[in-house]
């Protein structure tokens, strides 16, 4: 049985980057840029306000003081996207917008709250200035922020946010990225049932299909659902058939100790398998295979345990660093906190655990205390944690107030 690290380390072996698509900007949330993106424009385009005033010719504000003001003669008003008609001549100003163009002879703004306009009645055709201005004050430069020409988002930055702002402020409307996989999902069981179903007495409701189209979902790639397979070879090959185009199957069931021959058939029937079981709890039956299709494709194929917690977790150790690596994606891991644990917690055999826990943040220190019963099919108590408690392979366990590693599931943004 390998390590869970040996396993991340199998995995990711077979998983190749994906190939660049164009796409419109908005689509490519959490995608990865696939071309240096160059700047057409300088931005902002012209020398523009910063604030709402007065641009002057900042020789005229020299020693202007409340006590003191300078008049200047007001020839027009710029708002925020017109052009300055005139010129700003000495002993005149121009009323002005934030982001509207500095007219031709203003190098300065001063902005309204150090002029006495608040004082005059309607758009003032004098200006009282109260204070001196020097050259350049309260200008944004043209191509301050981004010159013409330059290189602004660089090949492999993750897209974000603010990312998908500064590609709309280049004109961009559409961008090259790693494209984003397609992960077909297929539960497995003469027990599961479609959630859209009456449950019949015996059987339970696939769950698993939705927790991991979900994760999928969460982490950027697109979820293929392929629907249940009972426990025949035929279902389960007919089933996968459906799945042939995908980036990457992922299926739930039929791979723990009693279940996994006819799973085993069938993968090996159809590829390689790779690893089954890894040295961990929950989620030690878990089956890695390479599926063969046409004309050489290779597609990974995730065996994640039935039991919905299990392959919730197994999902976000192995499922997930494969779907962030086909997407070019380079920082695979979730993040982890040093955190006091609240409670004792058992290793009896050897694997390494994770247990499902509630971390919170008090006076600078993590705490971690576990959601309850810890059940591999007890799915709740994912609902209720935002962090697994990670116990290594070699440690017997570990006791109240001893710290130890958790690996964050959501950060508390997400969590109430
Ligand atoms: P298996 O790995 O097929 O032996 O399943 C282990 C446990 O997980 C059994 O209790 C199953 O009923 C349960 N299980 C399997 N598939 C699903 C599913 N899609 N949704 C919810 N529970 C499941
Ligand atoms: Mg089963």
């Amino acid at each position: 049985m390998i390590s869970v690290d040996e396993a991340v380390e199998k995995v990711l072996e077979h998983i190749d980057v994906l190939e660049a698509e164009e796409s419109p900007v908005l689509g490519c949330l959490g995608q990865v840029l696939a071309e240096d993106v160059f700047s057409p424009i300088n931005i902002p385009p012209l020398d523009n306000s910063a604030m709402d005033g007065y641009a002057v010719r900042s020789a005229d504000t020299r020693g202007a003081s409340r006590r003191s003001p300078r008049f200047l003669r007001v020839i027009e008003t710029v708002t925020a996207g017109a052009i300055p008609k005139g010129e700003v001549k000495p002993g005149t100003a121009v009323r002005i917008m934030t982001g509207a163009p500095i007219p031709e002879g203003a190098d300065g703004v001063v902005r309204f709250e150090d002029t006495d306009e608040s004082e005059r009645e309607g758009t003032p055709q004098e200006i009282g200035i109260l204070t001196g201005v020097e050259p350049g004050s309260e200008v944004r430069r043209a191509g301050e922020d981004i010159t013409a020409g330059s290189l602004v988002l660089r090949k492999e930055t993750v897209i974000r946010p603010a990312e998908v702002g500064v590609l709309a402020s280049l004109g961009r409307s559409k961008v090259m990225v790693i494209r984003r996989p397609v992960v077909a999902i297929l539960a497995t069981g003469d027990e599961v049932v479609d959630i859209a179903q009456p449950l019949p007495q015996g059987k339970i409701y696939n769950s698993n299909s939705y927790s991991v189209a979900a994760l999928v979902l969460r982490y950027g790639a697109i979820p293929k659902l392929l629907g249940i397979a009972s426990d025949s070879e035929d279902s389960l090959l007919a089933r996968l058939r459906l799945g042939q185009d995908a980036d990457m199957v992922i299926t739930s069931g039929g791979v723990s100790l009693g279940d996994y021959d006819m799973v085993r058939e069938v993968l090996a029937k159809q590829g390689e398998i790779v690893f089954w079981q890894v040295r961990q709890k929950p989620g030690k039956p878990l089956a890695f295979a390479v599926l063969r299709g046409s004309g050489g494709k290779n597609t990974p194929l995730f065996g994640l345990a039935g039991n919905p917690v299990s392959a919730m977790i197994n999902f976000e150790l192995f499922a997930r660093p494969a779907i962030l690596k086909m997407m070019g994606r380079k920082n695979l891991v979730k993040p982890t906190v040093e955190a006091v644990v609240e409670d004792d917690i058992e290793n009896s055999d050897g694997r390494r655990v994770f247990t499902r826990a509630i971390v919170e943040k008090r006076g600078g220190q993590y705490f971690a205390r576990l959601t309850g019963p810890q059940g591999s099919g007890i799915l709740t108590s994912m609902a209720l944690a935002n962090g697994l408690v990670v116990i290594p392979e070699d440690k017997p366990g570990v006791k109240r107030g001893d710290l130890v590693k958790v690996m964050m599931l959501d950060w508390s943004e997400e969590v109430e």
